[in-house]
């Protein structure tokens, strides 16, 4: 089930999401959207700081339910799991949802949203917090070559020459083993 948790808050200071659909004529409705850092102060468990992502989201309004088509492009900075750098990945990411009226309980699923009879419009800030998560890979590293170097040659040599470890029971019996020479 689709997690949409409503905070009243977060929705009225994401005002530029509302999409108030009443009044849209039946085809296709298209809407744009940057978003930045400052998108994602908006949510308490947001993992992303620094961002440039567009959205394109196309509007399909037909009589009984709307389908919505989101189209993400755009970087986000993350740290390289090989390096421990920060770096923007480029994200690239499409998905869609259909929006129908109905019982939230019964009918609510990943792929369709399901609104009250009385509502007349929709934020879909949510969404694209989803949905830019869902964009990033769960492997995250650099390009190749562009890892930071010293960082790299240090891995190189740990893993070449691994440091020796010393158990203090083993040189315990080391020296045992001398004394009864
Ligand atoms: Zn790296």
């Amino acid at each position: 089930m689709r997690s949409i948790f409503w905070d009243i808050d977060v929705m009225r200071k994401l005002g530029t999401f509302d999409i108030p659909f009443t009044g849209l004529q039946i085809g296709t409705h298209h809407y744009q959207y940057n978003i930045d850092k400052t998108f994602f102060d908006n949510f308490e468990f947001s993992e992303i700081s620094k961002s440039d992502i567009n959205i394109d989201l196309d509007l399909e309004k037909q009589s009984s339910l709307m389908i919505l088509h989101f189209s993400i492009n755009g970087e986000v900075e993350v740290m390289c799991d090989t390096c421990g750098d920060d770096f923007m990945l480029p994200v690239s990411f499409k998905d869609r949802i259909i929006v129908k009226f109905g019982n939230e309980e019964i009918d609510q699923s990943d792929e369709i949203w399901v609104i009250p009879h009385h509502e007349h419009q929709i934020n879909v800030a949510e969404l694209i917090y989803e949905f830019v998560h869902l964009a990033l890979p769960v492997r995250r590293v650099h390009s190749e070559g562009e890892c930071n170097e010293e960082v790299i040659s240090n891995l190189n040599k740990l893993e070449s020459h691994p440091i020796e470890q010393s158990d203090p029971r083993w040189d315990k019996l080391k020296k045992i083993k001398k004394d009864l020479k």
